[in-house]
């Protein structure tokens, strides 16, 4: 398994490349923008990208999803419970933000357990609610990529109509940290970092 990550777009979400590197075969994680970059990666690692997966349906992970789907012809995947939200400007909030509104329909309405699979690679769908009503975490093999729910050292935003700290913490706690210390987190925004460092050091989950 390679991963490459994109910095993408205006508030700078990161996009990930997941790739088996005997097929080539892979998905994108959150193109937030900046499009023509992630093709050129694409491009330059001859990859045949499958499916464009998004953690949740902000507009600062969405916004490169149609560019996108337009080049590789990949499946749009969301969870179900983040459907509305890409689908409309106003929920995902991009009307408000600089990059304009994005709206879309997915191709494939995601549930918690589901399996997401490419070249000799699996994904599973961990739903972990609370930054939205439809985030989710992904899980490929010791990667965990979890979207804006866990960030090395913090946690996403609580502050948004049906978002719910609550939810968020109970999500981290019961589905994200219970995973070995040693697993690899990659996180929507910012650097990566560990379950370990995040058990001893995340000032939310002390
Ligand atoms: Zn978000
Ligand atoms: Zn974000």
């Amino acid at each position: 398994m390679e991963i490459i990550r994109i910095p993408a777009g205006i508030y700078a979400a990161n996009c990930y490349l997941v790739y088996d590197e005997d097929t080539k075969e892979g998905i994108a994680i959150d193109p937030g923008g900046d499009v023509d970059d992630i093709i050129n990666k694409i491009q330059e690692l001859d990859l045949d990208i499958k499916y464009i997966v998004l953690t949740h349906g902000h507009g600062d992970h969405i916004a490169g999803v149609e560019g996108l789907k337009d080049y590789t012809n990949a499946k749009i995947a969301v969870h179900k419970d983040d459907g509305p939200m890409v689908r409309d400007g106003n929920k995902n909030l991009s009307s408000r933000m600089a990059m304009g509104t994005v709206e879309f329909e997915p191709d494939i309405l995601l549930d918690e357990g589901d399996l997401i699979k490419f070249g000799n690679l699996s994904a599973e769908v961990i739903h972990t609610p609370g930054h939205t009503p439809g985030g989710i975490s992904l899980k490929i093999g010791d990667a965990l990529f979890t979207g804006d729910t866990l960030f090395a050292g913090s946690i996403g935003r609580t502050d948004f109509e049906g978002s719910s700290f609550e939810s968020i913490i109970n999500s981290i706690k019961t589905k994200l940290i219970t995973f070995p210390d040693d697993t690899r987190v990659f996180p929507g925004h910012g650097p990566a970092t560990t379950i370990k460092r995040e058990k001893s050091y995340n000032p939310f989950l002390r």
